[in-house]
């Protein structure tokens, strides 16, 4: 009788045991071992996972600096000496871990990574070349803004959780973060008041630096798995950031005055022409180095781990010309772009494209302007021709300062 019985055929419990029995050709099994099948698939495949990842992450991506210059010359215009420093930060990024993980390598020398900082004016590309390298990248990658960590003060966000983000983006997989880029934005935002003259905001900065410094330091840091604030009950992820590199960014107003000083061209601010001063500006910020961030007020033992520092230039009128059309997925490409899905062939006259470089310019709107210069004079053609049956729209210049007058853009001109 007992042999009529049914049994699981993998734990051998019997049919009154368990809840569910599912019947095979040859045997049957339980609810139970299901679940334990599933754990074990689950583990399989994650294990084969880190695997593959593991060894593509090398294979895939490992770009020569020039190469890695290149790529990032298809989308930002410009910037040549951040875009060198950002390739060579990037291909030693790849070497070390290469470096790192070489069991043939048995000598002492710790190669140590090289952070870096980049200061510019806003608007003139430090994100875009952050994005652009993440694009080109297959580690983790991941933008955070340390005014996050400021603005709340002390009860704000922890600095930790700069690293959730860089979890969160690989899926938790850990060993993919350790050796993941991270791109602090408005790093400046975070500076001593003290020391630093155009900054109204309290102290706050310094405790944020504290903090930041650990994670820079390369150390293990116990990572909140959904960010926000730690808390006595939450389980906590151990991550190593030896190997995570950061590059930091901010505008740094008021910088050059504390480069001038240093370098003594005190007649900055005295009687030189307004252009004589621009274009001095614009070479001061090429000298700037550490010992002038310091002034600035970030803290010493930061910089010390934030070894690379470089500089983007302000955006001038033959730049901001060529951000409209000449980038891999510039403006106006991609408004002709949206023209053409509709049937439409989109032409811009010459002078408009200048037109709107001189209204970027006058407006102080920098590169992020051209694009609500170009929504404010193609929104009603956008508008209306759909509905059409146009085939063509050339946008000359007496229809571009129609438009441009009549949009709020031009509200905003400044006295
Ligand atoms: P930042 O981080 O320096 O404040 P962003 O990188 O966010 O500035 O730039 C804002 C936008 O302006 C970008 O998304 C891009 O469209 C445009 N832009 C700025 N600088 C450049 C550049 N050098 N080349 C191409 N586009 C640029």
């Amino acid at each position: 009788m007992a042999k009529n019985i049914l049994h699981c055929s993998f734990c051998g419990r019997s049919r009154d045991e368990v809840k569910i029995l599912i019947a095979g050709q040859e045997g049957h099994i339980c609810e139970n071992c299901v679940e334990h099948a599933r754990e074990i698939i689950d583990q399989e495949l994650l294990v084969r996972d880190e695997k593959s990842t593991g060894a593509s992450a090398f294979k895939l991506t490992v770009k020569k600096p020039m190469e890695v210059k290149k790529f990032l010359d298809e989308y930002v215009i410009g910037q040549d000496e951040a875009k060198k420093v950002l390739a060579v930060a990037v291909y030693n990024h790849y070497k070390r871990l290469q470096y790192k993980t070489s069991d043939s390598i048995k000598d002492e020398i710790e190669i140590e990574k090289s952070n870096i900082v980049m200061v510019g004016e806003t608007g003139t590309g430090k994100t875009l070349l952050a994005k652009t390298i993440a694009k080109l990248l297959n580690v983790p990658f991941t933008i955070v803004d340390a005014t996050v960590f400021t603005e709340a003060g002390y009860v704000g966000e922890d600095v930790e959780s700069i690293l959730t983000r860089l979890l969160q983006v690989c899926n938790y997989d850990v060993a993919a973060a350790e050796r993941g880029i991270v791109y602090i934005d408005e790093i400046d935002k975070i500076a001593r008041k003290s020391d630093n003259p155009s900054i109204t905001r309290d102290v706050s900065g310094e405790g944020v630096q504290q903090g930041m410094l650990k994670l820079l330091e390369g150390t293990d840091v116990l990572v909140p798995p959904q960010g926000g604030r730690k808390h006595p009950e939450q389980k906590l992820i151990k991550i190593n950031t030896q190997n995570i590199l950061f590059i930091c960014g901010g505008a740094f107003d008021g910088i050059d005055k504390i480069i001038a000083r240093r370098v003594q061209t005190n007649t900055i601010g005295f009687n030189v022409d307004k252009e004589l001063q621009e274009s001095m500006k614009k070479n001061l910020l090429r000298y700037v180095n550490a010992m002038d961030l310091k002034n600035y007020g970030l803290i010493p033992e930061l910089l010390g781990r934030l070894p690379v520092v470089t500089h983007l230039d302000p955006l001038d009128a033959e730049t901001l010309r060529a951000i409209l059309t000449e980038p891999k997925n510039a403006l106006i490409k991609q408004y002709t772009r949206l023209f053409e899905l509709e049937g439409i062939k989109l032409t811009i006259d010459e002078d408009v494209l200048n037109f709107m470089v001189e209204k970027a310019l006058e407006y102080k709107l920098g590169a992020r302007g051209l694009r609500s210069i170009c929504e404010g004079l193609l929104t009603d053609a956008m508008y209306e021709l759909p509905s059409s049956k146009e085939k063509f729209f050339n946008l000359d210049m007496e229809y571009a300062k129609r438009k441009f007058e009549k949009s709020k853009l031009s509200l905003l001109k400044v006295a």
